[in-house]
């Protein structure tokens, strides 16, 4: 079968990049090997937070403003809705990662923002009890999108413009020759005239020649009973992050079955198989989340009700991958998103088909070059 565009891996960043070749009447398909929001990669769980101070580096503020505005169109095109403004809370010491991060981008870019003290941030929201030494950056435009509903959006309205997607089919090898690429799955064949490899965790593995610079490690996401609901109440609670010694902890307001979503970023800092991860969430893994957590937000205190583990496909720098192969211009690569790509995952999908059709893109992927590692 011929295609003017092969998508591999249809979850946050492949579901986006069908939706925008479809959209140019391209002849797309895509190819998954599980379902899309399944449980096994990176893209489910619910939510993802959106943030616009973005103390990784103050350069990802332009896509993220893009990215949130193409989230909205998503909505209008899809009637149905994915992101939801909460506003944010970053939490930590003066001198902490988040807070002198997340000061920086919103300094630079004139984000609108207020920095309080803990004693006013308990006051505001009586949740949280916080180090004396603590501040809070509170930004009113963060908040979440819908994680598999965001996905399933994308990819309803690329089979309506037109686009094939075969699931449960995994590739197995992707090779360019000259001015086509041949994609090989455990069932068929496929020819196109380049190739999106979206496969997330699995990417190493589909270019074991490349060495890419891309590890796996596992996270746990927990949904708790807080002791005192009515303290996180949705359309009043907001995301949070708070940076403490234990590392980065994070939730959610609320959600509509009465539980809260809380996590750590960088959970263990385990790599892993994807193939083969313990997927079962232990005692240990609670541990980390809640112990730090419930001390610092104590009203959340309650029983862990449902567990899921969830992959981060880290780069050395925490920067993403978005680039075609050097000397296998024809293939381009989307990821690793560095466990906090979800968010821009419409205005990558929209730099990814331009890349594949055009070789080039307005979107600023510069700091995404594969080079930097060389
Ligand atoms: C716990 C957790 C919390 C996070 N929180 C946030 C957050 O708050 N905000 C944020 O912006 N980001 C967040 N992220 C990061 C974000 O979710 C990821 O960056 C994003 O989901 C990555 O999407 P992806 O499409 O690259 O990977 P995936 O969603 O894993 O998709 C890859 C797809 O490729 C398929 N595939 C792989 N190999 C093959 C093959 N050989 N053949 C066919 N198909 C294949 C897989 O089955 C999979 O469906 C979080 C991630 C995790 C794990």
């Amino acid at each position: 079968m011929t295609y003017d565009v092969i998508v591999v891996g249809l979850g946050a960043m492949g579901s986006a990049a069908l939706y925008h070749l479809a959209r140019r009447n391209v002849r797309a398909v895509g190819l998954e090997r599980f379902e899309p929001g399944h449980e096994r990669g990176s893209s489910h769980g619910r939510t993802r937070i959106i943030r616009h101070g973005y103390f990784e580096h103050p350069s990802y503020v332009p896509l993220v403003r893009r990215a949130a505005a193409m989230w909205r169109e998503l909505e209008t095109a899809s009637g149905r809705p994915l992101m939801t403004v909460t506003g944010i809370v970053e939490i930590g010491r003066p001198d902490s990662i988040l807070v002198t991060g997340t000061l920086a981008a919103a300094r630079e870019h004139h984000l609108l923002h207020q920095v309080v003290t803990a004693h006013e941030l308990m006051r505001r929201y009586p949740a949280f009890r916080l180090p004396q030494d603590n501040v809070a950056v509170i930004q009113p435009d963060g908040g979440f999108v819908e994680a598999e509903a965001g996905i399933r959006a994308h990819l309803r309205l690329a089979v309506a413009a037109g686009a094939d997607i075969r699931t449960g089919e995994r590739v197995v090898s992707i090779e360019q020759h000259g001015e086509q690429v041949t994609v090989r799955t455990e069932r068929a064949s496929y020819d196109a005239g380049s190739v999106i490899v979206a496969a997330g965790p699995w990417t190493a593995s589909l270019f074991p020649d490349l060495a890419l610079p891309i590890q796996v490690t596992r996270q746990v996401l927990l949904w708790v009973r807080p002791g005192q609901p009515e303290l996180f109440r949705p359309g009043w609670f907001p995301v949070f992050m708070i940076e403490s010694d234990h590392g980065i902890h994070y939730g959610f307001p609320l959600q509509d079955d009465g539980l809260l979503k809380v996590a750590k970023h960088h959970h263990a800092a385990e790599v892993i198989d994807p193939e083969h991860h313990q997927r079962l969430v232990g005692a240990d893994d609670e541990t980390l989340i809640t112990g730090p957590l419930f001390r610092m937000l104590p009203a959340a205190a309650g029983p862990v009700i449902s567990a899921k583990t969830c992959l981060y496909t880290m780069t050395p720098d925490g920067d993403f991958v978005i680039d075609r192969l050097p000397g296998r211009e024809r293939i381009v690569l989307a990821s690793p998103c560095s466990g906090h790509g979800f968010k821009f995952a419409p205005v990558i999908g929209l730099a990814l088909a331009d890349l594949a059709l055009n070789g080039r893109t307005t979107v600023d992927i510069r700091r995404f070059r594969l080079a930097r590692f060389s």
